[in-house]
Order: structure tokens, then sequence, then C-alpha cells
């Protein structure tokens, strides 16, 4: 039982390389609930039981990039690619906003079509119909002044998960031109440019160790994200990762108990990939200590063509029907849906 190491870092928000991977190599179900229950406690002081949900519109999945884990990886041919129109977009949002929803992600492969102008354009479009709503962005690495673009723009947050804070194992993970240093000039960039920046990486990803996800802890103390998304590997049948196993649900969970603990502020969804290793994964992670969920506001017509991964949860579920079984889940463990932004920071 790691209880002491568990303790310190509730007390002191950190602890070095050792102590990180004796944590994590010899983790047992008893210290996924105690490190749970007190990430628990800590999330019930700072937000109650309300969960911030964010409506996700996953736009294209057409990519440029080679991600060995990924379903949408440019090199696989058979993927079925789609691009919304801003019309499509602008009609997810407006459902969206009928159903409470506050914020909206738009979320995309690497899209040759995301120019700047095209972007800057469709963020300003949302913040004029939505004043009172956040955009958040997901479309992967750019230039800084690109950036600089879309935050002037008026988009708020962006999503770009780390991956690996390992240099040899994002090297695993990806092709050669894709490289970590940029990624993380990227990570650098949207915070010192003001966005509320998410960082993250995937659980029980081929050849991860216990000194990769130590690593990766390291890397989010010192960063400091104002959201991290968490969730298990799951194999995509047409990549070069098929054959490799899921991630561990109980591994995950432990992992984002920790961030709880070590960052009591942060935003932290239960992802759809942990809904999907695991039926009743959106509920183990709120109880865990997660306070966002992010369902699917993409147009059903499209929903299994965003694939990352196999067996995705929520792509049969139209916008209404999915808040209804999010709201029944959050109901049945006494916690509330809100309708809010919920701002990095905000007790709202
Ligand atoms: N192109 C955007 C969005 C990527 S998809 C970007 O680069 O940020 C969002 C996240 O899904 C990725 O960051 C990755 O961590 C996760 N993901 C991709 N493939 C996955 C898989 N096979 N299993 C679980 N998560 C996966």
């Amino acid at each position: 039982m790691k209880k002491n190491l568990i303790d310190k870092l509730s007390t002191r928000h950190f602890l070095d390389h050792g102590e990180w991977v004796q944590l994590i190599s010899g983790h047992t179900e008893e210290d996924t609930a105690y490190a749970g229950g007190l990430a628990r406690e800590i999330t019930l002081d700072r937000f109650g039981k309300r969960i911030w949900f964010r409506g996700i519109i996953e736009f294209s999945n057409y990519c440029g990039c080679g991600c060995l884990y990924c379903g949408l990886r440019g090199p696989n041919a058979r993927a079925e690619r789609y691009r919304l129109t801003d019309e499509d977009i602008l009609e997810s949002c407006e459902a969206g906003f009928r159903l409470g929803y506050r914020t909206f992600v738009l979320q995309s492969g690497e899209d040759p079509h995301n120019t700047d102008e095209w972007l800057t354009g469709i963020v300003k479009r949302i913040k004029a119909s939505y004043p009172d709503c956040a955009v958040t962005l997901s479309v992967g690495e750019r230039s800084r002044s690109s950036y600089e673009a879309l935050y002037a723009s008026g988009a708020d947050r962006y999503l770009l998960r780390h991956e690996a804070a390992s240099p040899e194992l994002y090297a695993k993970l990806h092709p050669a031109r894709q490289t970590l240093q940029n990624r993380m000039r990227c990570l650098k960039d949207l915070k010192e440019i003001g966005f509320q920046t998410g960082a993250g990486m995937m659980v029980g990803v081929p050849y991860q160790t216990a000194e990769d996800l130590a690593a990766d802890m390291e890397f989010m103390a010192g960063f400091g994200p104002a959201m991290i998304g968490i969730g298990p590997f799951i194999p995509h049948h047409q990549t070069p990762f098929a054959a490799f196993p899921a991630g561990n649900t109980d591994m995950t969970l432990f992992l984002l108990s920790l961030c709880r603990i070590m960052l009591p502020e942060v935003l932290l969804p239960a992802t759809t990939a942990l809904g999907t290793t695991e039926s009743s994964g959106r509920v183990l992670g709120v109880l865990a200590g997660c306070n966002v969920i992010m369902p699917n506001l993409s147009p059903l017509s499209v929903r299994k063509k965003y694939m990352i991964y196999d067996n995705k949860a929520g792509t049969g579920d139209d916008p209404a029907s999915g808040l209804r079984k999010l709201r029944e889940q959050m109901d049945s463990i006494g916690y509330e849906v809100v309708v809010s932004r919920g701002d990095y920071g905000s007790k709202e």
C-alpha cells in the first residue's frame, strides 16, 4: 500500500522521480481506492457534487499526422473521411446550446483545410452567436502566430495532449517528423498566449513503462495545465498497434486521482475512452476525482467515422439522449450536471 506517498503528494503536491516510479509501478487496487477517496474529497470540497459538461464537435477526420495509435492517421487509407460544413457546425452548437451546453469543443485531425482564416472565422461566428459560451479548440500542432490568431478570434481553451513526456516513448508512438520538442513548444506557446491549456496522455499505450508515466506526472506538475485528459489506450484495427491490448481501467482511475491530488484545481474530464473500456467508466471517473464530462455533439451521420479507436462509446446517441443518459448516470451517484462555462479557477 502506497499510502505514505499518496499522503505526501497531497500535502506537497510534488514527488521526485523515484517516488513517482515507486507509486506507479507497484500500484494495487487498494491504492486506487485510497487515492480515489482522497481525490474525491478534494473534488467535493472544491466543486461540490457538480459536473461540468462540454459538447465535442468532431468537425473533420482528415489528418496529415501518422500517430501509430490513432485510427484517423493519414496513412489509414480505409478511414472514410468527412468534413462538416460551417452550417453543420453552427447547427450542432445551436442544438447544444438549447440543451444547456455552454462550452463547445471543436476537435479534428490535422486537416490542411484548417487554415487560420477558416478557423478564426468559425470561432468568431460561434462567439458572436453565443457570447456567453466558451470555445475550446483541439486541432493539433500549429505555429505560435496561428495560436495567437486563434486566441485573438475569441477561442478560450486549447486541448493538446502531450501524449508522452518521455522522448523515447514519444518516438515509438509517432513518425520521426512528429517531435516531442515541437509538441512541447506548442503547449508552452498556448499557455503563454493565455489559453486555458489541456495536456494529458493515454494509459497502457504500447511500450509505456512506469518510468514513462512518472515522466508524464512530473511534466504536468511543472507545466501546470488547466485541464488534463487521461484515458486508456484502446487499439484500432487499422493501425500498427492493432494487436496490442487496451490500457487498464484501474490504472487510469489511479492516475486521474493522482492528478486531482497533485493539482486540486485542474479540470479533469472522465473521458470517452474510460467509458469505452468500462460501461460505468464515467461514473467511476467522477467518483475518482473527475469533474468534467464531454459528450458528443457531432451530427449522428458522422459519429462512426471519427473512430480514433475501436468500439468508441456514444456513437449512437443523439445530443438529447446522450445528455439524458449522462444526467441519469450522474443522478444515480447524487451528482448534478450544471449549465455553466466552467472555466479554470471558477466555482460557478
Ligand atoms: N488532432 C488532435 C486531436 C487528437 S484525438 C490533436 O492532435 O490534439 C484526441 C486524443 O485521443 C489524442 O490526443 C490521443 O491521446 C487520443 N487517442 C488517439 N488514439 C487513441 C487510441 N487508440 N486509444 C485511446 N486514445 C486515443
